[in-house]
Formats: C-alpha cells, structure tokens, sequence
C-alpha cells in the first residue's frame, strides 16, 4: 500500500474561493459578511473536483491512499480575528470530512486549526476535537506562524503550545509543521516561507527539550525538512554546542520528514542523510510545482519515480517509506485501515 501523507483540498470548487473573499470583504463591511449555510456545494461538484484531478493522478502514479487537508496557502490564519478563521477552519474541514465520506478507500482527513495570531492555541481545542471524534481525522496541520511571515508566536518549544500537545497526545495523532500564504513581501510562500518555516521548526526543536515533556509527541516536517536535511552536519554541530543529545536522540523519535522534494538528487540525499525510519512518503501534488520538468518529462511533483529510482533503498525500506512508517507516525490512520481489513 503506497500512503501520501501530505495531500491539500486545492482543487475545491470555485465558490469556496467566493464565500472566503465574501467573508474577507465582511471583516470591514459587515453587512457583506456571508453565512455559513450561504456556501452550497454538491456531492457532484466534489466528486467531480477530485476525480478529474487528484483521483486521477493517485491512480496515475499508482498511490492508494491520502493524508488530505485543506489547502495550506488559503487557511491564511493572519486574516481576520478568530471568529473568522474558525468559521473558516469549520467549512474547510467538512469540506474534507465530505470527500473522504464520497472516497473512503482513498482519503483520510488532517485538520486545520482556526489559529489566528495572538490568540491562545487553546481556542483551537473544539475544532480539533470536532475533527477527530465526529469527522476521523488522523492528523492536524499546526501553523507555526499563523502572522504570515512576521513570526509574531513564541516558539514551538514555547508552554504558549502546550494545550494543543496535550490534546495531540490524548489522541495520539502528529502534527504536519506547516504555515500558510506569506503576507510579508520579502518571503514568497512556497519558496520561502514554508522552506524557512520547516527549516525554523527544526531548529527550534533541536535548541529545546519539548520531547522531555512530551515524549510521544510526533512532528511531520513537510517539504523534505526544508534546508535541514541539506545541513544536518551543520545542525548536528549546532546541537553539540548546545550541549544536547545525539540528534537521533534528541529529534529523531519524535519528528519526521516527509519526500516533497521535487527532483531525484534531493530525494537521494534525504534517504541517505535521514534514517529510514524518518521518512514518510507525501507528494503535496498539484500544490505548489505544477509543472512537468523538462530534464524528466515528468511532472516535479512525482515523487513516487524518485522513491522507485534511489540506490539507497532496497524493497523493505522502501515499504516502510510508503506505508510501515505511516502506521506507525499515525495511530489512528493504522486503526483506521485495520478496521477495514488492511
Ligand atoms: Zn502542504
């Protein structure tokens, strides 16, 4: 079984795209403000958004099944208080509670939490648990700068985070680190922004002692960890200084990198630099690189074809790339599939 841990809702149909614009222009108008129930989209439109497009490809490239979130780049936490991100956090999350509902065998869902800066983490608690109790999600994706690129919250290591961690570890899910669209001009967002975001929760971890307090607490971090696999001499040498334990030790029981690294060398170099054992298989596709590379012919974000062609795994390894490790990183994923046979 091949699992996709890092799948985005990007292809919803358009009046999602509307309801939120209506709801933005409503932030400082609020006779323009869009209820709810004013959102109508069909099952037909749903099945019709996923089939032609992520359906497709999964089959395409032969994966069976998605971790599936909301669009990153729209949860834009920095818009609005946070009665608007949880009126936007609750519609996107049944969004994806529908189609896994319209495509049980192939999606599972990952929330978004309605964070909005200077708000405490806590208030995400009722969407969170909505999603795991009532919808079956396995997994969240925690914003570790809901400012949009001014890094405005404490760090992830911060008691600031803590109700989320304990509500993560009651259910025994992980959390995918990851930010939403830029609004600081100097960071574009899916070049910059989430590569420095992966990159600055890596670090983060590594200077604190978060597993002490949490030993069974699980980060995903998206994007091929950002800089840090490329670096890991350097953060290894960065936490030497800092007096702390060997990173397989002190990082590597608790946080994983998942394959969204678009070309074969990088893939090579993060299956030679991080255990196995750390590597989940995700795609983000038809996110951020659209594109077919011209050296392939092949679309970037076909990561299955980088898996497949590096010398560093054998058929085991492999297998736990594309479905032990996912078991394992999400418990509920694993009950979920046991249940129904697999
Ligand atoms: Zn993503």
């Amino acid at each position: 079984m091949i699992i996709d841990c890092h799948g985005h809702y990007t292809t919803a149909p358009k009046a999602l795209e509307d309801w939120r614009n209506a709801q933005i222009a409503g932030i400082n108008d609020s006779s323009k403000k869009p209820s709810p129930a004013s959102l109508k989209i069909s099952d037909d439109e749903l099945r019709d958004s996923i089939e032609r497009n992520q359906l497709k490809f999964m089959r395409e490239r032969g994966s069976d099944l998605t971790i599936f979130s909301p669009r990153a780049s729209f949860m834009a936490h920095h818009i609005g208080d946070f009665e608007v991100s949880s009126t936007w956090a609750s519609i996107c999350n049944e969004l994806i509670h529908r189609v896994t509902k319209l495509f049980p065998d192939s999606f599972i869902g990952a929330a978004m939490l309605p964070q909005s800066p200077g708000v405490d983490p806590k208030t995400c608690i009722p969407e969170l648990d909505r999603c795991v109790r009532d919808y079956g999600f396995v997994a969240i994706n925690l914003n570790p700068d809901p400012s949009g690129g001014h890094w405005t919250s404490p760090p992830l290591t911060d008691k600031h985070w803590y109700p989320i961690y304990e509500k993560m570890v009651e259910y025994d899910i992980p959390a995918m680190v990851h930010v939403s669209t830029s609004c600081n001009a100097c960071f574009h967002t899916t070049g910059a922004h989430y590569i420095n975001a992966d990159t600055t929760a890596v670090m983060q971890l590594i200077q604190g002692d978060l597993f002490k307090d949490f030993p069974t607490l699980r980060f995903v971090i998206p994007h091929g960890g950002g800089a840090a696999p490329y670096h890991w001499g350097r953060y290894r040498g960065l936490a030497q200084e800092l007096k702390k334990p060997l990173l397989k030790d002190h990082l590597l029981k608790n946080v994983f990198f998942d394959t969204c690294v678009y070309h074969q060398p990088g893939i090579d170099l993060l299956t030679k630099v991080i255990p196995v054992e750390n590597v989940l298989f995700a795609s983000e596709m038809i996110g951020a690189v659209r594109g077919i590379d011209p050296e392939t012919g092949h679309n970037y974000d076909d990561t299955k074809r980088y898996i497949e062609a590096t010398l560093n795994l054998d058929a085991q390894q492999r297998h736990m790339i594309y479905e032990g490790n996912a078991r394992r990183v999400y418990p509920r994923l694993d009950a979920a599939l046991k249940a129904r046979g697999k």
